[in-house]
């Protein structure tokens, strides 16, 4: 089962709508076609503009966080109708920022995955450990613990169209990236375990990246690996530059 690539650029709380227009000009008629899916997940305020004007190119969009409810008294909260709306077609779903600063739980994650597919937006599901349960070597069991809460409840044709991303917090914007064979090992045990939750058709066709310092002269080392998928990168995207070659290295490393 020969899976696609994927890599998605995190934008976090970066850049006005004319920059995010800015760098679609920048980025759109160099982005490789078909071999790679490629990702920018953007500010709200940004969505509106990249998804005009990158859809003629294969560059999706996605948006970095949503409400589970279609509508309601929620001040503040975006929900998965206004994103499908717009054409957004991602959703990143429990960033260990939003976990850490904004009170995302393994519930919260879950509702929001599941209303993501049932407005068919595709969630990048995060996942990852921190600095003292790594070295308590306490990594496998607290990820699978955190795969196994965010699937609950999804058929397993959802579960096939899921995109984990395995961001181990330590390495998130440090410059500190796991090495490829660490990554490759945590990513394989997460296949692993959305085999236990669903069966192996399943678990040979989700997608699973690797997230934390990702940059242009190693993201080929991750994508060597036979479980790692993509990428999920938040400095290294910023630039088009940078997107670009991050692309291109993608490429290179599933040659
Ligand atoms: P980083 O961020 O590439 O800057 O380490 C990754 C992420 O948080 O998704």
């Amino acid at each position: 089962m020969q899976r696609i690539p994927i890599i998605a650029g995190n934008w976090k709380m970066h850049k006005t709508t004319d920059e995010g227009r800015e760098f679609a000009h920048a980025v759109r008629s160099l982005a490789p076609e078909g071999k790679v899916d490629t990702v920018i997940c953007a500010p709200f305020t940004s969505l509106d503009v990249l998804v005009q004007e990158l859809q003629e190119y294969p560059v999706a969009v996605g948006a970095q966080n949503m409400h589970w409810e279609e509508s309601g008294a929620y001040t503040g909260e975006i929900s998965p109708g206004m994103l499908t709306n717009l054409g957004v077609q991602y959703v990143i779903i429990g960033h260990s920022e939003r976990r850490e600063y904004f009170a995302e739980t393994d519930e919260t994650v879950n509702k929001k995955t599941k209303a993501a597919f049932a407005h068919k937006l595709i969630p990048i599901v995060c996942v990852g450990e921190n600095l003292e349960q790594r070295e308590g070597g306490k990594t496998k069991e607290w990820v699978r613990e955190q795969v196994l809460r965010a699937v609950e409840g999804l058929s397993s044709e959802q579960a096939k169209q899921l995109i984990i991303a395995y961001e181990p917090i330590w390495a998130i914007g440090t410059g500190k990236s796991s090495s490829a064979e660490d990554a490759q090992d945590v990513i394989s045990f997460i296949r692993s375990t959305v085999e236990d939750a669903f069966d192996a058709q399943v678990a040979a066709q989700v997608r699973i990246q690797y997230g934390g310092s990702v940059k242009p002269d190693n993201i080929a080392t991750y994508m060597e690996q036979p479980d790692i998928d993509g990428a999920l990168v938040g400095g290294a995207s910023l630039t088009p530059e940078s997107f670009l070659q991050l692309l291109e290295g993608a490429l290179g490393g599933k040659k």
